[in-house]
């Protein structure tokens, strides 16, 4: 199993839209270059020819009427069905109104204006592009001096390297732009149902992306989003300013500031980002009760600074925020590492079973794995420890969950369960030991 397997969540939908768009765009890629092919006789410098080139390909690769058509009863399906998902089986109608329609018209113009302009509106990708031909230029020489196979062979890598950079790109756009339009659909429909916050949701997200991870569980004000959106819809030019992709932002900087002063309050935040929202009903999701205080006094002026930093930034969410960040534990697993590889043959697992099996009185692998989610799901006391990792010099984040003198530690920068054993001492001493002579900071949550 692949890694991008852990997000699947709406590839569906957007692997059937590539189906129907891409091959057209190839098609105008290649008619591209057999014009080019066909004019290359006339032109002495390479610079004039490849100016010819991109000239053709900002005119010729572009979104085709038809395909916008196609695009915007494509949309409406995705938005139709993605409203109907969110409100589930609730008795909720929702009925398709005039706002739902500026909706799906405003991510059918994202998708235009990237997709239309493409190798005009990309300035990144037009950059690419001319440094490529000069490179081709710096290494091989002028082909048109070399005569008709010179060009054909220029033209055949020119060809490999402009479908595979094409297909990327169209597929970025329409990825990002179909997340939008999903999380667009759901918050409408959650404002048509009357209910007045949302909370972020990234477990199934890319795990090895820790701004996803860091807006996982936040909680938003939904009628707020709601005018966010419809100013985006009414001004497109305000999207920067009023949601940012927060990658652009230092990541400490996001994880210390209140949900209420966030950036962006709605998914996507980086290309090809997985997240959602869902809603979030107050009366039904009682949370627990947080303290956090500092659990393993600091040893050292370093280690009072990662408690500091580590306290900051649970101190800028809210119960009910960190609560949700506890439960997506629920979602980690064995196989994945904190470096956000997968281990299909699940060796951390195994080799934890051997140490632990015995003490924990569990006789297969799976009854292991099954005692990790039950504490997770009900423990009695959560605390959370970050260590300095001297191999990879950064700093792990792990939740410790104790339950009936057992205890799970789980990365939370990754979702990976790294271990559940007995509690053989007090929890004080096994937390103290587990840093071991690292720097760390430990709070504990309850
Ligand atoms: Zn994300």
């Amino acid at each position: 199993m692949a890694e991008y397997e852990w997000d699947a969540e709406g590839n569906e939908f957007i692997d059937e839209l590539l189906k129907k768009i891409l091959p057209d765009f190839l098609q105008k890629v290649e008619s591209v270059l057999a014009e080019a092919f066909r004019f290359a006789p006339y032109f002495i410098s390479f610079n004039d020819f490849t100016r010819f080139i991109m000239q053709e390909l900002e005119q010729k690769v572009r979104l085709s009427p038809k395909h916008k058509e196609m695009l915007y009863s494509e949309f409406r399906r995705i938005y139709e069905k993605t409203q109907k998902e969110t409100v589930g089986d609730t008795p909720l109608r929702i009925d398709f109104n005039m706002a739902d329609e500026r909706t799906i018209n405003y991510a059918l113009s994202l998708t235009d204006f990237y997709l239309g302009k493409f190798f005009q509106g990309d300035k990144k990708l037009r950059l690419d592009v001319v440094k490529w031909l000069s490179k081709y230029y710096l290494e091989q020489g002028n082909p048109i001096g070399k005569g008709q196979e010179g060009i054909k062979h220029f033209l055949n890598e020119f060809g490999g390297y402009l479908k595979r950079r094409t297909e990327g790109k169209v597929r970025q756009i329409i990825d990002t732009s179909v997340n939008h339009l999903r999380n667009s659909a759901r918050l409408r429909a959650i404002a048509k149902a009357r209910i007045t916050k949302y909370r972020w949701d990234a477990v199934g997200d890319r795990l090895t992306c820790p701004y996803c991870r860091a807006m996982d569980g936040r909680v938003f004000d939904t009628g707020e989003a709601i005018r966010t959106l419809e100013l985006i819809e009414s001004d497109p030019a305000s999207l920067p300013e009023v949601k940012p992709f927060l990658t652009r932002f230092p990541l400490d900087k996001l994880k210390s500031l209140p949900s209420s002063q966030m950036p962006s309050k709605m998914p996507p935040i980086h290309p090809h980002c997985r997240c959602r929202i869902v809603s979030f009903i107050e009366e039904i999701e009682e949370p627990y009760p947080v303290v956090v205080e500092t659990a393993v006094p600091p040893r050292s002026l370093e280690e009072t600074a990662i408690l500091q930093e580590l306290t900051t930034e649970l101190k800028a969410l809210r119960p009910e925020e960190i609560t949700a960040r506890i439960k997506a534990h629920l979602g980690s697993d064995w196989r994945r590492n904190p470096d956000g590889t997968f281990d299909a043959k699940a060796s951390r697992l195994k080799a934890e079973f051997e140490k632990h099996a015995k003490d924990l009185n569990v006789q297969s692998l799976k009854e292991y794995e099954q005692l990790s989610y039950e504490v997770i799901r009900k423990p009695e006391h959560v605390f959370i420890q970050r260590v300095f990792n001297p191999q990879t010099k950064k700093y792990e984040t792990n939740y410790i969950f104790v339950k009936n003198g057992v205890y799970v530690i789980s990365n939370d920068e990754s979702l990976a369960i790294q271990t559940v054993g007995r509690l053989k001492e007090e929890i004080e001493s096994l937390l103290s030991k587990l840093s071991g002579s690292s720097l760390s900071a430990t709070v504990k949550l309850f």
